[in-house]
């Protein structure tokens, strides 16, 4: 599937007055509610989206000069906690043993109150290591772009449910330093608009949304950060997402512009919202070189992420503790390096 959007950005809008009572009820004081927006003035032509596919839309991942973020830095710092951001795993039926038992091992087990798996499977082994933190999304355990979007949609309904601060949606095969999220999302205010990932493309995609009179469609311009690399979004704007996101909405929106999970997002914070993507490079798909990140830099990263085995064998370089044989992800060795008390890292070196 490659992106292009067909449906109509007058039928958002409508969507959108429908949905406006709903959120006026979620809104804080003095907040207002997303303004529906004229449609826009004729496009050029009805270019399509440049590439992304149904997984995703993970093509380069060269980024963009606009809008980047470093380190966290900017001005709004607000004590924030681990408790206050949700942090969503997207995985399936096929991947609960290959995958998730990897993460719940590692990263997880830092960060479990926090930590939400989504699946399409009632799985008895991950209910008991992970209770009412494991959400059987009902979706079909398929990977097309429908069955992705609606475990897309109730992340998001479970975190406006939750009350955080912060959403954080990542793959099954990522790894977060819970740590490095904090200090990120530190920066910024949670009442802000705040969309922060890594894009997988250097270009923005560009896709036509809306149907004029005479036929002729206009394009809406976006970015999207790569569900791949795992990105985070504000209350405050999760909050603006809901006429378009919220209760099935998040379905209806992607089947109207035909896009993938992540670039839905994309489009509704960036085409829609007309809120920008701070483009991160601490968010991390298997989709770049993940050789180049080594040493003490693998450490500083909020997201890490591996390539199949059975192809180019694609991870992160750290050395140490265990072989590529024992720790083939490289997701121990650096969870030892950042947990070296973990009970089954090997003992510290005595100097
Ligand atoms: N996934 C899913 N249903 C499927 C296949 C994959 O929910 O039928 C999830 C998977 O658990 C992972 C994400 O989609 O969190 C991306 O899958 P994968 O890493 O296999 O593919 P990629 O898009 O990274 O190549
Ligand atoms: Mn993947």
């Amino acid at each position: 599937m490659s992106g292009p959007c067909l449906g109509l950005r007058r039928a958002g809008v409508l969507l959108s007055l429908g949905a406006a009572a709903l959120l006026l009820l979620l809104l804080p004081r003095g907040r207002a509610p997303p303004r529906p927006r004229p449609p826009r003035p004729a496009g050029p032509s009805a270019r399509r989206a440049a590439g992304p596919g149904p997984a995703g839309s993970r093509g380069s991942s060269q980024l963009a000069r606009r809008g980047r973020l470093g380190t966290a830095g900017s001005a709004a710092r607000e004590s924030l906690e681990l408790k206050d951001i949700f942090i969503a795993v997207k995985t399936t039926r096929k991947y609960h043993r290959s995958r998730l038992d990897l993460l719940l091992q590692t990263w997880i087990s830092q960060a479990r109150g926090q930590t939400f798996i989504f699946t399409d499977w009632e799985d008895q082994e991950l209910r008991l290591k992970a209770g009412d933190h494991m959400i059987n999304t009902n979706c079909s355990a398929v990977h097309t772009r429908q069955a992705l979007c609606c475990k897309m949609s109730v992340e998001y309904d479970k975190f406006l449910e939750s009350g955080q601060k912060w959403f954080c949606h990542v793959d099954d095969d990522n790894y977060v330093n819970p740590r490095t999220l904090l200090h990120l999302l530190s920066a910024f205010s949670h009442s802000q608009d705040v969309y922060v990932g890594r894009p997988s493309l250097d270009h923005p995609i560009e896709a036509a949304d809306h149907v004029q009179s005479d036929g002729s469609k206009t394009t809406v311009k976006f970015w999207f950060a790569t569900g791949g690399a795992g990105f985070c979004i504000s209350r405050g704007l999760a909050l603006k997402m809901s006429p378009w996101a919220s209760l099935g909405n998040f379905i209806s929106t992607a089947e109207r512009v035909r896009l993938p999970d992540d670039c839905t997002i994309g489009y509704i914070i960036e085409g829609l919202l007309e809120v920008k993507l701070l483009h991160s490079p601490l968010f991390h798909s298997h989709l770049e070189n993940l050789q180049r990140l080594q040493g003490e830099s693998v450490l500083q990263q909020v997201t890490l992420s591996y390539g199949d085995p059975e192809n180019k064998h694609n991870v992160v370089s750290v050395g140490g503790v265990f072989g590529l044989q024992q720790d083939p992800t490289r997701f121990k060795s650096v969870h030892c390096l950042l947990y070296p008390d973990t009970i089954w890292c090997p003992a510290k070196k005595m100097s």
